[in-house]
């Protein structure tokens, strides 16, 4: 039997949150959304994740506040969490591995790129 896996994305676009929902769906993918980090913050604690997609620009709280949360939380220690971010300079990247980024791919990416990413993750992980 072949459980499927869970993940979380997290972006204040809505846009971008049904259209990576529909592309994971379709990669055989349970899919949970959020619509900025405190929401993903809860949705994290309320579900059990196995990896995090998450944007960086967003209202309330960024992507970067959100990760360095859930690192903060030892439970989340090798929890994979990707950056997707329209933000593609050196500085950005930094700051994303600094807070705990496993991996940060530039918005827009295209949708096999993305899930051939969150595959070699799971399995790396
Ligand atoms: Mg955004």
């Amino acid at each position: 039997m072949n459980i499927k896996k869970t993940i979380l994305i997290v972006d204040d676009s809505e846009f971008v949150r049904s259209y990576h929902s529909h592309i994971l769906e379709q990669a055989h993918f349970h899919v949970i959304t959020a619509v900025d980090g405190s929401d993903g913050l809860e949705k994290l604690f309320t579900n059990a994740c196995d990896l995090v997609l998450t944007d960086i620009n967003m209202s309330n709280m960024d992507g970067y506040e959100f990760i360095r949360r859930v690192r903060a939380d030892g439970k989340y220690s090798t929890l994979p969490i990707i950056i997707m971010s329209t933000e593609s300079e050196g500085k950005d990247k930094m700051k994303g591995f600094d807070a705990g980024a496993n991996l940060y791919l530039v918005k827009p990416s295209s949708p096999e790129m993305m899930v051939e990413n969150i595959r070699m993750i799971l399995v790396a992980n």
